[in-house]
Order: structure tokens, then C-alpha cells, then sequence
């Protein structure tokens, strides 16, 4: 069965809890059906983070290096750092039938619509800029400076939400991890999908 996974770009402000989404999400779905890909990036790590399962952490002449071989599906520049999706973190999954998830930013979401129109968008959104603002201080990685930045750059992110096939709000957390979850489980009822799976099935109720 050579049928392909689900590539989805999940997109947020910063603080609106995508990342902490995406690991509840992984943490109740089988991981031979779905996993996340590990972006590479210039920025430094953050306290807790490591090399290899958050980010791969590399220079900027690396990143450089790796854009002159072709090697990123995507790239942008976030906050003054470089990030970027390597052809490698994904396309051995997807060929595999494992549906993958791009925490990426709103360039990169384009790049890859562009590229793969069949990847699903989804955008979360904070309920408030209150709560988000709180989220970021609750979070205590970043330095004020940072943080302020965040708030600005925060509202450019939130502005492209309207480029993305779904849209989850998190107010509630189980909410909308339920949502999430219901998101990804009806991609796979898609009847294009359930046709190739079911093909023997369908093909003798129709003889
Ligand atoms: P952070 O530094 O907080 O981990 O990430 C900052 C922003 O960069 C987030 O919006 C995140 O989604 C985005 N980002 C992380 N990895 C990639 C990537 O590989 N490509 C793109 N385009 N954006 C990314």
C-alpha cells in the first residue's frame, strides 16, 4: 500500500500554545501514523531544549550551506534567526504513510502550499491578546525586550489566519486538543483516501 500521509502546517503567534498542542496531540495518537518534523534553526537553544529533537541547532554558514544544496522544502527568516524544513525530515515519512505536522511560520506555510497544494493549514489563535500576552510572561524564556517584540510581531502572524484551512481557538485547552484531534482523524475519512485503502472491499460490493 503506497499511500501517502497528510502534510500539515500548523501555524500560531507565538504563546497561543501550539507547541504544547502539538505534543498533547502526539502524546494520545499512534506514532507510526504521526509525527512532527524537526526544523532546523540558527537561533540559540532556549534553556531545556535539545539539539536534534527540538530543532537541530546549527550556524548560519550551515544554514547558508544547506540552502545552496537544495536541502530545505522551506525556509524563512523569524525574528532575525533562520528557520527552515529539510526535504529529509519529511519526505521518507510521508512516502511511509505517516502523517507529519510543520510547526513553521505563515512564510513558510505559502512556501509550502505552493509547493504541495494538497497540505492542510491550521491556524491557532489566542482568545485574546490578554491572554496572550500573559501566556508569553507565564512562559519566562524570554526577556522582556523579547517578549515585546513578540506582542508586536504576534499581530503580523494572527493577520494570515485567513490563509489556512482550519481554525482552532484556544481558550480551553481540551477543547481544542479535541478539535485538533477531530481535525487530523477526518482528513483520514476523506473518501480519496478511504477509496484507496478499502479499494478491494469497495470494488466487491460494486461487482
Ligand atoms: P521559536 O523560536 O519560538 O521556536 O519559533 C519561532 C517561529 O518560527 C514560530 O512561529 C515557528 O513556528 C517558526 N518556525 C519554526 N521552525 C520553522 C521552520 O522550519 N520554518 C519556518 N518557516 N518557520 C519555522
Amino acid at each position: 500500500m503506497s499511500l501517502k500521509g497528510t502534510l500539515y502546517i500548523v501555524s500560531a503567534p507565538s504563546g497561543a500554545g501550539k507547541s504544547s498542542l502539538i505534543n498533547a496531540l502526539l502524546n494520545i495518537s499512534d506514532r507510526k501514523q504521526l509525527q512532527v518534523s524537526v526544523s532546523h534553526t540558527t537561533r540559540d537553544p532556549r534553556p531545556g531544549e535539545v539539539n536534534g529533537e527540538h530543532y537541530h541547532f546549527v550556524d548560519q554558514a550551515e544554514f547558508k550551506g544547506m540552502i545552496a544544496d537544495n536541502a530545505f522544502f522551506e525556509w524563512a527568516e523569524v525574528f532575525g534567526n533562520f528557520y527552515g524544513t529539510s526535504r529529509l525530515a519529511i519526505e521518507d515519512s510521508l512516502n511511509q504513510g505517516i502523517d507529519i505536522f510543520l510547526d513553521i511560520d505563515w512564510q513558510g506555510a505559502r512556501q509550502v502550499k505552493a509547493l504541495m497544494p494538497e497540505a492542510k493549514g491550521i491556524f491557532i489563535l489566542p482568545p485574546s491578546r490578554e491572554a496572550l500576552e500573559q501566556r508569553l510572561y507565564q512562559r519566562g524564556q524570554d526577556s522582556e525586550e523579547t517578549i515585546n517584540k513578540r506582542m508586536a510581531q504576534a499581530k503580523s502572524e494572527m493577520s494570515h489566519y485567513d490563509e489556512y484551512d482550519f481554525l482552532i481557538i484556544n481558550d480551553d485547552f481540551d477543547q481544542a486538543l479535541a478539535e485538533f484531534d477531530t481535525i487530523i482523524k477526518g482528513q483520514r475519512l476523506a473518501q480519496t483516501r478511504q477509496s484507496a485503502l478499502h479499494r478491494n472491499m469497495i470494488s466487491e460490493l460494486l461487482a
